[in-house]
C-alpha cells in the first residue's frame, strides 16, 4: 500500500510498504513495450524518462521509482494541493505557516519519512523522502519547513542521539507535534563555521549556553533546535572544539527574536535565536563532546542534495507553468507559443532541464545506496540551484508584466529561488569543496 495513509501505525505500514516494493521489483510480467520503441523492456515495467513524458512533472516516469512510489507521490501531491496551496497566501502575510499544517503532514506520514521506524520515524528510504521534497518543489510552496525538520534535524537525532533523546523527540517530530530547527549561523559566522562564538561551558554535569544565532529556518516555530557551540575554546583548531546541543522551547534563557523580513520564502519562518545562561543538562549534548564539526560534515551532503532535489522539481514546475502560459497568451493574432523565437527558448529550457534531471536522479539513487560523496552533492547543489535561478528568471521574462505580479506564481518562484544559492553552503563554497577534491593528491 505504499506510504499512503501510514499515520496510525507508521512502523507496521512502512514494513508492508518495503515488502511490497521487493515484490514489484521481482515481478515477472510479460507484456512488452510498445511505446518509445523500447523492445527489450516489458511495458508494465517501462518508465519513460522525464524528457519522454507529456509533462516534466507527470507521475509514472523515471526508472529509479516504481508504481508503489507513484501511489505515494499521488497522495503527497494531493496533500500539497489541498492542505498547503490554498493557505499559502495567508501564510505569506503571517510570515509563517500554521501549526495545523505540521500536524496534518504528521497524520499523513510525510514527516521523518527516511527516519527508521524503530526510532519512531516512517522507515522509508531516500527515494520516498525525495518524493516529499519533489512534491513541495512542484507545488511551488516554500512555506512549510518540512525538509529542514525531516531530512536535516531528524537525521542528526536519529544518527547521533541517545536512546532517550530518540524516544523523547522522534515520535513527536514524526507526528508534527514538535518542530525542529538547526542553528549554526551567527551574525559573524556563516560560510566559515570556525568563526562560531556561541559557547557551552561546563558547570558540574551541566553546560551553560551563551550566544546567538541568525537566519534560522523554522526558528520562530521550533520546539527543538540543534545548536552549534564551542565546548573547547583551546582546541588545536576550532573544528576540534565544537559540540551540538538539543535546546528545547521553554528552557529558561532561550529566547526567539522577531520573524525576519526576507526577499522571498515569505511563508517560511526565519528567526534569530538568543541564549542567555541557558542551563543544559548533560542529556542535551547530541553526540560526542567536541565531535560536532565531524557530525556536521557527515550530514551536510544530504542537506545539499535535498536543496538540489527541491530546486530541480521547482525548475520543472516553472517550465510547465510557462509553457501553459505561452500556449494561451495571445499576441500578434496568435498565441506566443507560435513564435519561433519563443519556441526555441522553450526548447533550450527543456533540454537543459532534462539533462540536469538525469544527474539529479543519479545523485538521488547513489544517496539511496549510501554511495553519494560530498563532491557530487556539492556539484548537484551548486549546479541545480544556479539552474533554478536561470529558469525562474526566464519564466518571469516569458510571462511579461504578469510575471512581475505576485498573483502569478512564477513571481514567487523567482524570489524564492535566490536563497537556494546562498544557504546550505553558498555556491561559492560548493565550488571550493568541488575544487579541493579535484586537486587533492589523495
Ligand atoms: C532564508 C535563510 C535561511 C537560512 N537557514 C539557516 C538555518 O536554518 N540554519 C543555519 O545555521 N543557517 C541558515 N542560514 C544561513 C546560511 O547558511 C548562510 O547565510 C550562508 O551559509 C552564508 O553565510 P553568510 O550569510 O554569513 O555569508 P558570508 O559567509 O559572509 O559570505 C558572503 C559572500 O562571500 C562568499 N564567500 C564566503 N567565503 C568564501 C570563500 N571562502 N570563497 C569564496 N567566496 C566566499 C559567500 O559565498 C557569499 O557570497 C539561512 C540563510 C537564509 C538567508
Amino acid at each position: 500500500m505504499g506510504l499512503v495513509g501510514c499515520c496510525r501505525t507508521p512502523a507496521r505500514t512502512a514494513a508492508a510498504f518495503l515488502r511490497q516494493k521487493t515484490l514489484i521489483q521481482a515481478g515477472n510480467g510479460n507484456i512488452y513495450a510498445r511505446n518509445f520503441g523500447v523492445s527489450a523492456r516489458r511495458f508494465d515495467e517501462y518508465r519513460p524518462a522525464t524528457s519522454q513524458m507529456p509533462k516534466l512533472s507527470d507521475i509514472g516516469g523515471r526508472t529509479l521509482f516504481n508504481s508503489d512510489h507513484d501511489m505515494f507521490r499521488e497522495s503527497v501531491r494531493k496533500f500539497f494541493e489541498q492542505e498547503v496551496k490554498p493557505y499559502h497566501g495567508q501564510w505569506e502575510k503571517d510570515g509563517q505557516v500554521s501549526r495545523e499544517v505540521w500536524l496534518k503532514a504528521g497524520e499523513q506520514g510525510l514527516l521523518g519519512v527516511n527516519t527508521p521506524a524503530e526510532h519512531g520515524g516512517i522507515g522509508g528510504d531516500w527515494l520516498d523522502a525525495s518524493i516529499v521534497l519533489e512534491e513541495q518543489g512542484y507545488s511551488n510552496c516554500t512555506g512549510p519547513g518540512y525538509a529542514m525538520h525531516s531530512d536535516i534535524v531528524m537525521p542528526y537525532i536519529s544518527h547521533f542521539g541517545t536512546p532517550e533523546q530518540i524516544e523523547r523527540l522522534i515520535p513527536d517530530m514524526t507526528a508534527g507535534k514538535k518542530i525542529g530547527a538547526l542553528a549554526m549561523t551567527e551574525p559573524g559566522a556563516g560560510s566559515d563555521l570556525q568563526g562560531v562564538r556561541t559557547t557551552a561551558v561546563k558547570d558540574g554535569d551541566d553546560y551553560i549556553l551563551n550566544g546567538s544565532k541568525v537566519f534560522i529556518t523554522n526558528g520562530y516555530m521550533c520546539d527543538v533546535v540543534i545548536v552549534v557551540a564551542i565546548t573547547n575554546p583551546s582546541a588545536k583548531s576550532p573544528a576540534h572544539g565544537i559540540s551540538l546541543f538539543l535546546v528545547e522551547e521553554g528552557m529558561p534563557g532561550f529566547r526567539k527574536g522577531q520573524k525576519l523580513q526576507k526577499m522571498g520564502m515569505k511563508a517560511q519562518d526565519t528567526a534569530e535565536l538568543f541564549f542567555e545562561d541557558v542551563r543544559l543538562p548533560k542529556s542535551a549534548l547530541l553526540g560526542k563532546e567536541n565531535g560536532g564539526f565531524y557530525q556536521l560534515m557527515q550530514e551536510l551532503p544530504q542537506e545539499r542534495l535535498l536543496i538540489a532535489i527541491m530546486s530541480m522539481a521547482n525548475c520543472e514546475w516553472a517550465f510547465e507553468e510557462t509553457r501553459d502560459y505561452l500556449l494561451n497568451r495571445k499576441a500578434f493574432g496568435k498565441t506566443l507559443s507560435n513564435l519561433q523565437t519563443i519556441q526555441h527558448r522553450l526548447a533550450a529550457m527543456k533540454t537543459e532541464l532534462v539533462v540536469n534531471r538525469a544527474f539529479t536522479d543519479q545523485c538521488i539513487e547513489l544517496h539511496n545506496q549510501g554511495k553519494l560523496d560530498g563532491g557530487m552533492a556539492s556539484m548537484c547543489k551548486y549546479w541545480i540551484t544556479d539552474l533554478q535561478n536561470r529558469i525562474t528568471y526566464e519564466a518571469v521574462q516569458l510571462h511579461g508584466g504578469w510575471g512581475y505580479m505576485w498573483e502569478y506564481p512564477v513571481c514567487r518562484a523567482y524570489v524564492d529561488a535566490k536563497v537556494q544559492t546562498i544557504y546550505g553552503g553558498s555556491n561559492e563554497i560548493m565550488r571550493e569543496l568541488i575544487a579541493r577534491q579535484i586537486v587533492s593528491k589523495k
